[in-house]
């Protein structure tokens, strides 16, 4: 058998394949960082064979309570990705799997390639309500891309979204994805409402060297760029950078910054009072717009989600 992570996004160490019942791997680590815990590789010739796919760095990994009742993700054609149960001891993750084909990837969410990236931003620049620009240059060479639906017009609000800055929660991309698909529909009323009173902005990848490299939080210089926004870089975070400075060319009137998390399965809005300037009246705006979104989004919720300042 054979194992390969040698693609978009893929990342995985094999120390040992000689023996389908003790497959041994690492995940290896971001770029100049100790985080990791994003996995994706390719066992081929596996097909009808009982496999034990070990990975045993996992102890080590940025959130080990992660692998806590954990399913990891397969896919035969890499359309379609299936649910595969896990086991953790505490030191090693267990993954067991008998393929029906010869081939079969393993990620640790649904991965949302570079090429699909792509496609995205390919598919989201015919509509003729939408316009695709390049912000700038990361730090691998790849661009930073920016779509904007609707018409700059004074006194329309402007919202920013931004998503992926951590390259390993892919589902942020894939929500994006989807948001563009809504955005495209001219027969979507709520779609029509929002573009006539503002101009939305979305850079759909913050993170396009993380995402290729399969790292799960940095940079390719190691960087989180999370924790980048107060003072990015040429250097550490071109990323930020560039968006940044298109955000105060635009202003912005409204912004989400879309992560996944590895354990809550819930929809929630966290960590605004990091905000710069962030106040009483703020807070109150921000309390108004999630309770109506509860209200009218079975989607969105406010139980569940992260304490303040965590
Ligand atoms: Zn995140």
């Amino acid at each position: 058998m054979f194992i390969s992570s040698q693609f978009d996004g893929g990342n995985i160490e094999c120390l040992d394949s000689s023996d389908p019942a003790n497959i041994l791997l690492t995940i290896r680590a971001d770029n100049q960082s100790d985080f990791y815990q994003w996995f994706y590789f390719r066992a081929a010739n596996v097909r009808d064979l009982d496999c034990r796919y070990l990975i045993t760095n996992a102890a080590g990994a940025a959130y080990t309570g992660g692998w806590e009742g954990y399913q990891a993700v397969a896919s035969y054609d890499r359309e379609f990705w299936f649910r595969v149960e896990t086991s953790y001891d505490g030191e090693k993750l267990l993954i067991e799997h008998n393929s029906s084909e010869d081939q079969v990837y393993f990620a640790y969410f649904a991965p949302y390639s570079m090429e699909r990236h792509a496609d995205l931003l390919a598919f989201a620049q015919t509509s003729e309500r939408c316009q695709a620009e390049t912000l700038g240059v990361t730090l691998d060479g790849q661009s930073m891309d920016c779509l904007r639906f609707g018409e700059i017009e004074s006194g329309r609000k402007v919202i920013w979204m931004v998503a992926r800055q951590h390259p390993g929660e892919t589902m942020a991309e894939w929500w994006m994805e989807g948001l563009v698909n809504r955005l495209v529909d001219h027969s979507d009323p709520v779609v029509n409402a929002i573009l006539d009173k503002a101009v939305i902005y979305l850079v759909p990848n913050m993170n396009p060297d993380g995402s290729r490299r399969g790292h799960l939080r940095t940079n390719a210089a190691g960087s989180n760029l999370n924790r980048e926004w107060d003072n990015p870089s040429e250097e550490k975070s071109p990323e930020v950078l560039c968006v940044l400075e298109k955000i105060k060319q635009t202003g912005l009137d409204f912004g989400l910054d879309v992560h996944g998390d590895e354990a809550l399965p819930y929809n929630f809005i966290a960590g605004t009072e990091g905000i710069t300037g962030w106040n009483h009246e703020r807070q109150q705006q921000l309390e108004l717009y999630k309770m109506t979104l509860a209200n009218i989004n079975p989607d969105f919720q406010v139980e569940n989600g992260y304490p303040p300042n965590s």
